[in-house]
């Protein structure tokens, strides 16, 4: 199978590095628990320009100290041996060296990598059979599509409905249970 992995909260802990960050930017001291909104800079209550600025002053330490979720790497290293692996990431370009960096210091292979924000576009042109992200609008893009996503589980993806299409997973030892169900399926 095409396997499309996004990256942030879903191979690794986003929310940890931005709220380091983002506290250290505003003075303010938010913790995971206070995190109920796939755009964690709305917590500060900056607008798009704010959050653009800090962003770009912290982006590359945010991404580099970003610590991978637990099993993640392992299950990426087994899946990369049977199927074919896209990195599909919403970051802007600015990040594409910070984040092939991290990718290789966790020892995480992968065929392609490609930053983009219209995901379903991507995958829909390169043929992408399943993606696994944590974003809420993602899964609701691709479910009414009918392609296949398996939503990582996160505080603000919960009211996400699981479906035909919508596959949760609260670990990535799910996620490989799903994958190897839907690969079962094709056969
Ligand atoms: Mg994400």
């Amino acid at each position: 199978m095409h396997i499309a992995v996004d990256l942030d909260n879903t191979v690794l802990d986003a929310t940890s590095a931005h709220l380091h960050y983002y506290n250290m930017a505003s003075g303010l001291s938010f913790t995971p628990d206070d995190v109920n909104d796939f755009f964690i800079y709305r917590l500060y209550g900056w607008d798009q320009a704010e959050r653009e600025s800090i962003y770009h002053t912290y982006g590359h330490d945010i991404h580099w100290n970003s610590s991978p979720l637990p099993m993640a790497v392992e299950i990426l290293q087994q899946l990369f041996s049977q199927h074919q692996i896209s990195i599909i990431t919403a970051r802007p370009l600015l990040f594409r060296e910070v984040t092939i960096e991290w990718l290789k210091c966790h020892k995480i292979n992968y065929h392609n990598i490609v930053l983009i924000e219209n995901k379903l576009q991507q995958c829909i042109d390169s043929k992408v059979d399943v993606l696994i992200d944590d974003g809420p609008h993602y899964a609701e893009e691709f479910a009414l599509v009918n392609k296949p996503v398996i939503l990582y589980e996160q505080p603000y993806n919960r009211s996400v409905v699981a479906n035909d299409f919508v596959y949760r997973a609260s670990n990535w030892m799910e996620v490989k249970q799903h994958i190897d169900n839907l690969e079962s399926k094709r056969i």
